[in-house]
């Protein structure tokens, strides 16, 4: 028997009011048979839904977008961007759309559904999206999540019941997402490219009031909000690195205002440690490669001023003069966050001299990437290392000698076990285990989809009975490439 109270949702459409030149109203595409594949509980629970409706009838075609809230506005939200350095002035929406805001536990947040068919920025695209890739936004978004990293988060994803074509036909399936807001460079890009000076500037006090509320205080409120956009990008980015996570499609439409993480596609983590890594299957020239990632940001933050300048002063000169000031802060924030991190995950004491410490960290990635470590199994064992049991972390490398002398200088400086080990992740979803996941959900089977969530949803707790999910992919598993999570 159904427990399920009646679904209310009170949907907020602030972005529709404020923005409207950026917001087309428009209706989910008809789900012929609804099921509700996996439901985040506890992230319902946050945003004030009962869990028990949202998996009734109602509440799947609410998921799907067939049963809009009274009082709500579903828009496909416009934006422009930069795919791989070609700009593209038209892109928005295709296949989502924004159902409204939600306001709980004092945040507001959108909530989002993609994959819910055609809108009028789709161009060729069928306007749908298959189970598996909707999938893998949920798991890969949500052990981000776990990790502490600032990511959207992922609410539902249900099949549609309609067949998606492509290289072979596939179940469909809409993922509903939540985010503090869907605010792009390329939205501001957009604004920028209409020529209207107002819409951009309303736009920028919609980001401001939204994510940056302390850049209004400031003297020159533009401007601080684009240097807030640079620390959280840059503090993002570093959080990335740090865990060996690669984005793939770090196109401007696809770099959030408030700085978390979107739009997982051909995402992965990295396995063995090479800067050169790249798991997409489009990105031919290594653009988005793992160790290109700050200065893919960067370079997205630089076509942000771009947009802002018409904010930033009325001179052209001095507007340029104040984005190229504010975008230089981009390396040194980076690098603090890196450096900071990476003497977090190294369990390095507070005020060890920067002359012992940044050698350190140097040498041991030239290490890791000629003896191609595992990246999350090295930071874990390292933390055995530091309670003496040095072992696991020496089976890793090939140039033995050298790691030795490395890992005695490292000792030397006294290692904190305790702290590496609440920064340095035994569970990651890794690409095989992630694949294997997709395919038997795909099938009907999701029982490996449960174990994989439960596994990544607590990262740092080593539990007896999950080892798999520590362990790099077999050999047999080969090189990862993904497809354009379509
Ligand atoms: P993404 O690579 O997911 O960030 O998408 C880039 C752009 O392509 C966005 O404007 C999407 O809305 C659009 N898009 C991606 N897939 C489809 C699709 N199947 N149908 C329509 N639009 C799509
Ligand atoms: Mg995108």
């Amino acid at each position: 028997m159904s427990v399920a109270t009646p679904l209310v949702l009170s949907l907020g459409n602030r972005f529709a009011r404020e923005l409207p030149e950026m917001a087309v109203a428009w209706r989910a595409t008809e789900a012929p048979d609804p099921r509700l594949i996996v439901l985040n509980e506890p992230l319902a629970a946050e945003l004030g839904l009962d869990a028990a409706s949202l998996r009734s009838p109602e509440g799947e075609r609410l998921l799907v977008g067939n049963l809009v809230p009274d009082g709500a506005t579903p828009v496909a939200q416009a934006y422009a961007g930069h795919q791989f350095g070609g700009y593209a002035p038209r892109l928005g929406d295709g296949r989502a759309l924004l159902l409204g805001e939600v306001e709980a536990e004092g945040r507001v947040r959108d909530l989002h559904l993609k994959g819910s068919g055609r809108t009028p920025f789709a161009r060729g695209g069928d306007g749908l999206a298959a189970l598996g890739p909707m999938l893998r936004e949920y798991v890969v978004s949500e052990a981000m999540h776990a990790l502490g990293i600032p990511t959207t988060r992922s609410l539902a994803v249900v099949a549609t019941g309609r067949d998606v074509r492509r290289e072979t036909v596939l179940p469909g399936a809409v993922l509903t997402r939540v985010a503090s807001s869907h605010l792009r460079v390329g939205s501001f890009q957009y604004a920028r490219a209409t020529g209207d000076v107002a819409l951009l500037r309303r736009l920028a006090d919609h980001a401001i009031s939204r994510h940056h509320p302390g850049a209004a205080d400031a003297a020159d409120p533009y401007r601080a909000l684009f240097e807030a956009v640079v620390a959280a990008q840059a503090s993002l980015v570093a959080r990335w690195m740090l865990v060996g996570f690669v984005h793939g499609v770090m196109n401007t439409d696809n770099m959030t205002i408030s700085g978390e993480t979107i739009d997982y596609g051909p995402c992965a983590f990295m396995e063995a440690f090479d800067p050169a890594t790249v798991y997409s299957s489009i990105d031919e020239g290594g653009r988005y490669a793992y160790g290109m990632q700050p200065v893919a940001a960067e370079w997205n933050l630089a076509r942000l001023a771009e947009a802002l300048l018409p904010l930033l002063h009325d001179e052209q000169d001095q507007a340029v003069a104040i984005a190229v000031e504010s975008l230089g802060t981009f390396k040194r924030r980076y690098s603090a966050a890196w450096t900071a991190g990476m003497s977090a995950k190294l369990g390095l004491p507070g005020g060890l001299d920067e002359a012992v410490a940044s050698p350190l960290v140097d040498e041991l990635l030239t290490l890791l990437e000629s003896s191609r470590v595992d990246h999350t199994s090295f930071f874990r064992d390292l933390g055995a290392a530091a309670r003496g049991d040095v072992e696991r972390v020496r089976g890793l490398f090939l140039d033995l000698a050298t790691f030795d002398d490395w890992l005695e200088r490292w000792r030397a400086c006294g290692p904190d076990a305790e702290s590496m080990d609440r920064v340095n992740p035994v569970y990651v979803p890794r690409n095989h285990l992630v694949e294997e996941a997709l395919a038997a959900a795909t099938a009907g089977d999701l029982t490996p989809l449960d174990g994989l969530l439960d596994a990544v949803a607590h990262p740092f707790t080593e539990r007896p009975g999950l080892e798999r999910y520590a362990a790099p992919a077999p050999e047999s598993f080969g090189a990862y490439r993904t497809y354009c999570g379509t």
